[in-house]
């Protein structure tokens, strides 16, 4: 079996991907260690559960959040909503414009993923600008959910991404 620090010693740097400048974090390293994995979501369900809030819905982004946010969200016997960016969502949805690096991007949420009142986590593997993350944030209101925790495998320290979410951040490493 794993330790945290085994699944975060697995995160590995590449510098300038996918363009020059950027330093990116890769995380499929651990998805080669099925016990780094187990660890991994273990630790996310350990931390929400302690929280000692009822967790209705797990909501994961596209698309790293969807590798981990299903596997946490079947520990705590709950469901999974996906948010993805435009047009990949079938029925009716909400969608939220979000500033990226080079221009507007639209996220989407099929509409009846959340019920109102409803207590949401938000999971993703790297938390930067928060820009993401706070557009996920939007689309849950819109459906009145509210979001007891954004986590994050990784937080870039600096960006200060947190102070763009309305709730708490965890992540379990910051670079
Ligand atoms: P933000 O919106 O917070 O600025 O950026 C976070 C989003 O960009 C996340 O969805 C994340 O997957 C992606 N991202 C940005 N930089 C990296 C990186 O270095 N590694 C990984 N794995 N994802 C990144």
């Amino acid at each position: 079996p794993y330790t945290i620090e085994q699944v975060k010693a697995l995160v590995r740097e590449f510098p300038d991907f996918p363009s020059e400048g950027i330093l990116f974090r890769d995380i499929f390293p651990i998805f080669r260690h099925p016990e780094a994995v187990e660890c991994l979501v273990n630790h996310f369900v350990d931390y929400i559960k302690a929280l000692g809030k009822a967790v209705d819905v797990v909501v994961g982004l596209d698309a790293r959040g969807f590798l981990f946010g299903p596997l946490i969200a079947i520990k705590l016997g709950v469901p999974f909503a996906p948010v993805r960016k435009r047009g990949k969502l079938p029925g009716q949805v909400v969608s939220v414009t979000y500033m990226k690096e080079y221009g507007p991007d639209v996220f989407e949420m099929q509409a009846d993923a959340i019920e109102s009142g409803k207590n949401v986590v938000i999971v993703d593997d790297l938390l930067a600008t928060g820009g993401s993350c706070k557009a996920a944030e939007d689309l849950v209101a819109q459906m009145n959910g509210k979001v007891i925790l954004n986590a994050f495998v990784i937080s870039l320290a600096g960006l200060e991404g947190d102070k763009k979410l309305r709730a708490p951040v965890y992540a379990l490493m910051e670079c």
